[in-house]
């Protein structure tokens, strides 16, 4: 089946999360805009996974339990996973590997920790948009055992990209699918790109706001209406362009 998707969106638990941006409003919002597949994919954390996986569900919307890996190289992943088990799995383990810095609020912004009716239950204490220990050349294979898909995200923007960052992508990474933004230079990122080229890729809003939040524009192909079937998807490419 062809699902419309937005699987890189940030709720209130990002400290550059808008505060409306709710687990509630989100799926609200997906919704309305004709999204089949969303995913909350906060700095470093799964939390609010679990509370968006009920809201989706109230919605008809699917959600895809998600993270945004910042990396020791300050490289933004965006890691997948086929269900809420092993999503927050994975978070225990990068909690791990999280340096232990406290969040200023007033400085970068609240880090709301939210129930599934929307209320605000408490705050995360340790800033969560930080560099972990965990480096890009390790996040591919370290994704294997919770069934997961790391992405590098937004391979074509000027920060926190492995291009920007790093200048360069290498088989040895083992990314086989990329995030490019919406307004990506396609021939210009594949002529510089020989270890992504022919590779599929995904386009997400990154959406801070819910004004953001995509419309229903990117599809990918499933063959099932599950988490595990849009991981397998975008694994294999299916239904999605390719660099
Ligand atoms: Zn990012
Ligand atoms: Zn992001």
């Amino acid at each position: 089946m062809k699902l419309f998707y937005d699987l890189h969106i940030h709720s209130c638990l990002s400290p550059c999360g808008d505060r409306e941006m709710t687990p509630g409003n989100i799926a609200g919002m997906a919704h309305l805009a004709g999204l089949n597949v969303a995913a909350i994919s906060d700095h470093n954390t799964t939390r609010h996974c679990r509370v968006f996986s009920a809201w989706a569900a109230r919605y008809d919307l699917l959600a895809v339990p998600a993270m945004e890996l910042n990396t020791r190289e300050e490289v933004h992943i965006l890691c997948l996973f086929p269900g809420l088990e092993a999503a927050e799995d994975f978070d225990a383990y990068v909690r791990t590997k999280l340096p232990d810095i406290k969040n200023r609020p007033d400085f970068f912004g609240p880090q709301l920790i939210l129930d599934d009716q929307d209320r605000v239950i408490g705050q995360e204490d340790r800033l969560l948009t930080v560099g972990t220990e965990i480096s890009i050349y390790e996040i591919s294979s370290l994704m294997k055992p919770y069934e997961g898909l790391a992405i590098p995200a937004h391979i074509d923007r000027d920060s926190n990209s492995v291009l920007a960052n790093l200048g360069f992508v290498t088989t040895d990474m083992g990314f086989t699918v990329s995030e490019i933004t919406r307004r990506g230079d396609l021939p210009a990122i594949r002529a510089e790109n020989a270890a992504l080229r022919g590779k599929p890729y995904v386009t997400n809003s990154d959406a801070h706001y819910l004004g953001d939040i995509f419309d229903a524009e990117f599809t990918l192909e499933t063959e099932d209406w599950s988490s595990r079937g849009v991981v397998d998807a975008i694994r294999k490419g299916n239904g999605l362009g390719r660099l």
